[in-house]
């Protein structure tokens, strides 16, 4: 049998992700200063530090509940545009899994789809624009083809992180359609996304939760 990850083992993840947020602080916010207005990481540093302290309530719900709760604390706790496009992922993700109890290979899959196709719609953006959409769909897309490849679950946990750390740096070389990083003169070329470092991280502890603890 696969793995399962249970709505209050997805708490634990969290924590994990707000964990490495927190650590990652000097950094998203050097990179922000260069491209954006320097508020992501405080922003979404706020917003998972809100959920960690929330993690009794949120540990003892349902799924599908539990991911429209996360959606709601993060539109209101992180502000800017990553608070609604977060937000818009969750809510929407929340949905599509309305029937389900459980994360396992195919329900995480419909959720990392579902969080890219939301962000994508509320934000207006497109992959290859250097966002945080970058991390999210090379990630999903390598989740996919391994997946689709019959390899197995660690390989598949394995190729999400891979494609969001590939996404991630190949935001370096992207010119900026949306976004603050766009109003400037070279479009934010030659420095990282921020909002695509922190996706990545999130994407990151994902995979490292399910490969260290679920297989
Ligand atoms: P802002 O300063 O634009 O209000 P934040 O500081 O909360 O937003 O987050 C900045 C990050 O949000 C960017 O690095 C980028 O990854 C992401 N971002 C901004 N606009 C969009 C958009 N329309 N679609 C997807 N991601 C976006
Ligand atoms: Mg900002």
């Amino acid at each position: 049998m696969g793995f399962q990850i249970t709505p209050k083992e997805y708490v634990d993840y969290i924590i994990l992700a707000g964990e490495e947020i927190e650590k990652n602080g000097e950094y998203v916010t050097a990179l922000d200063a260069k491209t954006g207005d320097g508020d992501h990481w405080v922003n979404l540093n706020s917003g998972f530090q809100k959920l960690i302290s929330m993690q009794e309530e949120l540990k003892i719900m349902e799924l599908a509940p539990m991911l429209k709760k996360i959606g709601m604390t993060l539109m209101s706790a992180i502000g800017g545009s990553s608070g609604v496009l977060y937000g818009s992922g969750y809510l929407a993700a929340s949905k599509a899994l309305k029937d389900a109890g459980a994360l396992d290979i195919d329900t995480l899959y419909i959720f990392l789809q579902t969080e890219l196709n939301a962000i994508m719609e509320r934000g207006k953006a497109k992959p290859g624009w250097k966002t945080m959409i970058d991390s999210l769909y090379e990630g999903v897309e390598a989740y996919g083809a391994a997946k689709e490849a019959g390899q197995d679950e660690r390989q598949v946990m394995e190729a999400l992180k891979r494609g969001a750390q590939e996404g991630r740096d190949r935001t370096r070389e992207m010119e900026a359609v949306k976004g603050r990083a766009s109003y400037q003169t070279n479009k934010g070329v030659g420095e990282l996304d921020p909002g695509a470092v922190t996706m990545c991280i999130q994407l990151e502890c994902l995979s490292d939760y399910i490969l260290n603890h679920k297989l």
